[in-house]
Parts: structure tokens; sequence; C-alpha cells
């Protein structure tokens, strides 16, 4: 995949599952990210099992964070995201939350803002998701999610919505 190269940054990369072995998809995600050229692994947070949003008949979901240092530009990163949710079968059927085998999200980038109609960062909705800011406080607890606030003052406004950690 052509890519272009910028100072390195540190990214945060919310994975999400729920068909498939979602656990397994998780696991083969994250070796896939680390393995994107010009994106290397920092941290990753444990499992975490979350209530589906939207379309409640669609089975629970899991989550968790990783933490990355990466030369890739913003779009360039999305793609190889993307690429990987196509190599383990997302099926994308325009039901907006639906069930997936992978969700990879940009959730930071540095401390940009990006606004474009591809592209929004930091991810919108974020500081309504416990999925999210739970495995990312846990691994980058000094966090300032730009425009948004603090990881700290986020956790302490959004509901646990009954998110659990796997041990
Ligand atoms: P949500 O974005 O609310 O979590 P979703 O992850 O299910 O929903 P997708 O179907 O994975 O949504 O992606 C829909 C579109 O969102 C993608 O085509 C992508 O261009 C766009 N998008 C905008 N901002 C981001 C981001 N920060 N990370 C990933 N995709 C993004
Ligand atoms: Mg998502
Ligand atoms: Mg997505």
């Amino acid at each position: 995949m052509q890519t272009s190269l910028s100072p390195p940054v540190i990214a945060y990369i919310g994975l999400g599952s729920n068909l498939v072995d979602p656990i397994v998809q998780i696991k083969s995600a994250r070796i896939a990210v680390a393995a994107i050229e010009g994106v290397q692994e920092m941290t990753f947070s444990s499992l975490y099992h979350s209530l589906p949003m939207g379309p409640q008949d669609q089975p629970d979901y899991v989550n968790a964070v990783m933490g990355v240092v990466t030369k890739l530009l913003p779009m360039d990163l999305l793609r190889n995201l993307q690429h990987i949710e196509n190599i383990q079968g997302r099926i994308r059927t325009g039901e907006r939350w639906g069930a997936r085998t992978l969700d990879l999200d940009i959730l930071t980038y540095g401390d940009q803002e990006i606004d474009e109609p591809d592209l929004i960062v930091p991810h919108k909705g974020i500081e309504e998701r416990s999925f999210v800011l739970c495995p990312l406080f846990e691994i980058a607890p000094e966090l300032y999610v730009p425009n948004k606030g603090s990881i700290v003052d986020l956790i302490a406004k959004c509901p646990l919505s009954g998110l659990k950690r796997i041990n």
C-alpha cells in the first residue's frame, strides 16, 4: 500500500469485535496493526466486555485500545486499518453500529484535530463510550483528548454501561 511519512506521532486505536470469536479477532488485529509498515506498538490495554450500542439484537462486544507510534499520515493510517478490517471479514451492511468481526477506529492522533469527510479525530462520541475511555485510561492515564478534556475528567462523566474487564 502506498503511504506518506510524517514525523513520529503517538496515536491511539480503538478495537472492537462481536462476531466470529471476538477475542481471537482482537488478538489477530493487534498483530496485524503492529505489522503495518510505519507503525510500532507501544501499549495494549486489557480486553473488555461491553454491551452493544445501537441495535440490541446482536452479541456483546470485546473491546481494547492500542497505543502506537506511527510515521503514517492520518489518512494512510486509516486506510491501513480499514484494510485489516476487510482482511478479517468485516462486512459493511449499511446498518449503523451493526455486528462486525472487527472495527478499528483512530481515537487520537497526537494533539491533532482533524475534520475531513472520511476522518474525524479525536473520534466523535469518544466521551460517551466507556468501552473506549476505560481501556484508554488504563494505558494512557495522563492523556489529554484534544478539544474534549483529560481522560480522567472524561471517565468521571461517563456511565460504565455494563463494561467489564476480562481477566
Ligand atoms: P463509529 O465511528 O461511530 O464508531 P463505526 O466504527 O461502526 O461507527 P465504521 O463503519 O467503522 O463506523 O466507519 C464509518 C466511517 O467512519 C468510515 O468510512 C471512516 O471514513 C469514518 N471515520 C471518521 N472518523 C474516523 C475515525 N477517527 N476512525 C475510523 N473511522 C473514521
Ligand atoms: Mg467504531
Ligand atoms: Mg469504525
